[in-house]
């Protein structure tokens, strides 16, 4: 088939257009984003020329040869794929019980239902005395952040190396009191405990789905990363890195086995995660959450929102909702990229990035379905006869957190880097949205206490959520409930907000001799 059919000038001429006039601010911030993955070794006005050339060139010879292949559902939908699904807790409980009412106190309050606070719904149902009460309470419906707006790829966490070189990178700034062979050596202790507990997280999701029978489309076919020339050194560093440290889930697998597990068709080696899974991201938040209302001391409210959290005299929290007052023990912030408009304290500590999504009709004909693909430039995968494409990654304000504000020149940008890699496809666009996930400046999650009471936090996951969220609810529900039977994956020498809230303060692991 020929990739590029024929394109006049006149439809050349409109696609700018469309294109130009459907450029909105996000696209400029999206803009510094690519400057600096692409262009950052030049000065600056040399750097945006350099710019200004790729965007004209996308604007008017990619996207234009593309988009005769793609045609766009009117009106195209703003909902999230997974969020077209039924929701069997919507509005829950006002919808069958108008007169609720929230509980005056309990032991520990969640805010947020997506994969962390459903999460931690779901242990607490599993493991608290039944006296001791937990309370979720979530602004919208539950899965209506960043959990319902995902790819449904269940991450093995971050490789090995790049957990150790985000982590190096900030420690270079602010361990200074450290030789740069120590900050080599922290760098990849940390690396080895996070990856050591997204392993057991996977591990976790795999079992819980098979014993509770969760109905959530879960499947494990691996997760294939484009790696282009210029990548290939790092991609090797990095998989030798893995096998060096015990990590082996991150491997390189050369073009003809890119092809196999993806259809994509490729120069170079790429990377490859084996364990990698897919689901249905929002009926895993469901299904948690359904499984913890079971259990009687389990109590969930949508449609609910916290206004503030005080702490009181006497020990506790006094915690605002748009529904009254509640009193509670403990606090579980479950929020992500949501949290510093919550609190300005983690503002610059939870960084919201927006990326986005969008889903249709029609695919590669060479790609297999439930694995997932990334490139530079793009993500996706493939379910069924519908296929996601997604991109970006980029800082918005804090206010913008949970806004879905997708641009359409990334939508048309990473289907054109589709075309790249596949063979022509017709493909009928009907969802696009937006969703923002947290980063903290060193991309290492915070998991514990951020008040050394009972104020706790899992977030900064990094885009990561599926890697991370279920093993940490985990062990915060153990460490609130003092069970200390079971292993702790989340040590505070590593994940304690006091990395990056007080890092003077900070317990730092000692550093291990090689
Ligand atoms: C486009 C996109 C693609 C992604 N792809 C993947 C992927 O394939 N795999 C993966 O692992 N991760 C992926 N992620 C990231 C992943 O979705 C997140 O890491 C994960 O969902 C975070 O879960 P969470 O429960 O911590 O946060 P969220 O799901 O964002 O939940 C936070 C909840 O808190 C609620 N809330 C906020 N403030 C308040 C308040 N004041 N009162 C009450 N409730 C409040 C919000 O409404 C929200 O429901 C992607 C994210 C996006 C946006």
């Amino acid at each position: 088939m020929d990739k590029n059919k024929s394109v006049g000038f006149t439809n050349r001429i409109r696609t700018f257009f469309v294109l130009l006039g459907g450029i909105r601010i996000h696209d400029f911030r999206a803009a510094k984003t690519l400057v600096r993955l692409e262009f950052s070794q030049y000065p600056f006005f040399i750097a945006w020329g350099k710019f200004f050339i790729w965007a004209l060139k996308q604007m008017w010879i990619t996207i234009p040869n593309v988009m005769p292949w793609m045609s766009i559902q009117k009106p195209l939908s703003k909902e999230p794929f997974w969020l077209e699904a039924e929701n069997p807790l919507e509005n829950y409980p006002w919808k069958d019980n108008p007169d609720s009412r929230l509980p005056e106190s309990v032991d520990t309050l969640v805010i947020g239902a997506g994969f962390t606070g459903a999460s931690a719904a779901y242990f607490w149902s599993k493991k608290a005395p039944e006296e001791r009460r937990m309370l979720v309470l979530e602004m919208n419906d539950a899965a209506s952040g960043a959990s319902g707006r995902n790819q449904g790829t269940i991450v093995m966490g971050r490789y090995f190396a790049m957990v150790r070189d985000t982590v190096k990178k900030h420690l270079r700034k602010t361990r200074q009191d450290l030789t740069e062979d120590q900050q080599n050596r922290l760098a990849e202790q940390f690396a080895d405990v996070y990856c050591s507990a997204a392993e057991h997280n996977a591990e976790l999701i795999r079992q819980t789905i098979i014993d509770e029978k969760f109905d959530v489309n879960y499947h494990r076919k691996g997760w294939v990363q484009e790696r282009l020339s210029d990548q290939q050194e790092s991609l090797s560093e990095s998989v030798a890195a893995g096998i060096k440290s015990g990590h082996t889930d991150w491997t390189a697998i050369d073009p003809e086995q890119v092809f196999k597990e993806a259809g994509m068709k490729v120069k170079y080696p790429a990377g490859f995660s084996k364990g990698a899974g897919s689901w249905h991201a929002a009926k895993w938040v469901w299904s948690l959450l359904t499984k913890a209302l079971e259990s009687p001391n389990v109590q969930y409210f949508s449609r609910t929102k916290v206004i503030r959290v005080d702490s009181e005299p006497n020990g506790g929290y006094r915690i605002q909702t748009s529904r009254g007052m509640v009193h509670a023990k403990n606090v579980l912030y479950a929020m992500e990229a949501y949290l510093p408009k919550f609190d300005s304290d983690f503002h610059d500590v939870i960084i919201p990035h927006q990326e986005q999504l969008s889903s249709g009709i029609g695919y590669p004909e060479n790609m297999p379905q439930d694995n997932s693909i990334t490139g530079r430039y793009y993500f996706g995968t493939r379910r069924g006869n519908v296929l996601f494409v997604g991109s970006d990654s980029t800082r918005v304000p804090d206010r913008l957190a949970g806004v879905s504000k997708p641009s359409k020149f990334l939508m048309k940008f990473a289907f054109s880097e589709y075309m790249r890699i596949y063979n022509p496809f017709h493909f009928k666009l009907t969802n696009l949205w937006s969703g923002t996930v947290g980063y903290t400046p060193d991309e290492f999650p915070i998991i514990g206490s951020i008040d050394n009471k009972g104020k706790y936090i899992i977030g900064g996951m990094a885009g990561s959520g599926s890697g991370v969220a279920f093993n940490a609810a985990r062990c915060i529900v153990n460490r609130i409930l003092k069970i200390t039977n079971e292993p702790d994956d989340y040590p505070p020498e590593y994940f304690a907000p006091s990395r990056l809230l007080t890092p003077d303060k900070h317990q730092w692991p000692a550093i291990k001799n090689k």
